[in-house]
């Protein structure tokens, strides 16, 4: 039996938990240390219904982990604890505590930060943005004190948000620097209707508008300036203005991020170097960010397939890893692709030929047919 070996996850959010949840149902616990660094206070909870947080949810209520996971399946989990470099000569995380963890693999899921524009004044008392418990916990106490609110971004999320202060009492405001909301989705006829609704509900809506100061008086927020001469008095702002991959810790060791951030990731969600995987928000693909759950909850299973399998079944010559365990978890049948770098291609159950794995890039059924 050889020794366990570590493998650092960076980062305790759907995804990071997701990954870990993965790689104990698969037994590869059995064959990794595995450590994780939560930068959070808590541990991962559900992002995705945040905003449940002000219809009396609390962060027990949102919490993803089952009590007593991390110790029952011996998962060193650091909470509070930022990871902050990485040293790839040495093979080591450091952790703002003061840790030094040796690492065998990395999987990085670092997520992403809200983009708050280069606007004067950004800085304010009662400037917010809306990604964690801790921001939603920071926003309720504040507009305790405030009569009026304005969201600074009018996407799917800013329009949570503008719901969310609107709750809380608020007369809200939506501004937009787009000529309608949701640009994204919807084309102006929609966007004309969405506009409407969201004012049936008693939210201002101002489309085609570019903040340009910030205005404060004592420090706190007082007012916006718009770059047409208009203004609009608000005591606090919230900024939803798009996401921002996290790929500083990536960034400052060496490994490739795009031209516009993200931590390039091949096929098996591999980054620049073979040992440290990205998964979720930090990670691009294909040369795009995906700012949903449900790619990142697939890259967390197509590396804990990987991992597990390095782990469990490496090749029978028992000095490579040509071979990954099948994701039926019960053959070998399943093979690397041939070009050595992505798991696309499979052995064919005929034993004679190799064939597309549906499994891994399609879909989670195991496809393919015989070439
Ligand atoms: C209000 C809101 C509503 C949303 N609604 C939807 C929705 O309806 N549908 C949908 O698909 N998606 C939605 N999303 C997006 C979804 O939440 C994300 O896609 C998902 O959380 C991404 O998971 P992740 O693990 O990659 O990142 P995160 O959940 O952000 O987790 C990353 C974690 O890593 C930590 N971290 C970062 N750097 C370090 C470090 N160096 N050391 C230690 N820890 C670190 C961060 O603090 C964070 O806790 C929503 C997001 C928000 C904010």
């Amino acid at each position: 039996m050889t020794a366990k070996k570590n493998l650092v996850v960076i980062g305790n959010g759907m995804v990071g938990h997701k990954f870990l949840e993965l790689m104990v149902g698969s037994n590869a616990a059995k064959h990794w240390n595995l450590i994780t660094f939560c930068e959070e206070p808590r541990v991962a909870y559900d992002r995705v219904n945040l905003s449940g947080f002000f219809s009396g949810k609390t962060a027990g209520d949102l919490s993803l982990v089952a009590p007593g996971f991390y110790q029952e399946n011996g998962i060193q989990i650091h909470i509070g604890d930022k990871a902050v470099s990485i040293n790839r000569e040495q093979k080591t995380v450091s952790s703002a505590n003061g840790l030094e963890v040796p690492y065998d693999k990395i999987v990085l899921a670092t997520g992403s930060y809200p983009f708050v524009p280069p606007i004067k004044g950004k800085d304010a008392h009662g400037t917010f943005v809306y990604r964690t418990i801790d921001d939603l916990e920071a926003m309720s106490d504040y507009a305790k004190n405030c009569q009026v609110g304005v969201v600074i971004g009018g996407g799917l999320l800013g329009l949570e948000c503008a719901n969310a202060l609107q709750n809380m009492g608020l007369k809200t405001h939506v501004v937009e620097f787009a000529p309608r909301l949701m640009p994204v989705q919807v084309d102006d006829a929609g966007g004309a209707i969405l506009s409407s609704k969201i004012e049936e509900l008693g939210v201002s809506v101002h489309t085609s508008k570019s903040t340009t100061e910030i205005v404060n008086e004592d420090g706190k927020v007082t007012k916006m300036l718009f770059a047409d001469g208009s203004e609009l008095a608000t005591d606090m702002i919230v900024f939803s203005a798009g996401i921002r991959p996290r790929d500083e810790i990536a960034r400052d060791c060496g490994i490739a991020v795009g031209e516009r951030g993200g931590i390039v990731i091949n096929d098996s969600c591999q980054t620049s170097d073979s040992d440290i995987y990205a998964i979720g928000e930090c990670a691009l693909y294909d040369n795009r960010i995906y700012g949903l759950v449900a790619p990142g909850y697939m890259m967390a299973s197509v590396a804990a397939d990987i991992l597990s399998s390095l782990a469990d079944h490496g090749c029978p010559c028992h000095k490579c890893y040509k071979w990954a365990r099948c994701p039926c978890h019960k053959c070998y049948k399943w093979a690397r692709c041939p070009c050595h770098k992505c798991y696309k291609w499979a052995k064919c159950p005929c034993h004679k030929h190799f064939y597309w794995c549906g499994y891994v890039h399609e879909t989670q059924t195991f496809g393919g047919g015989c070439c």
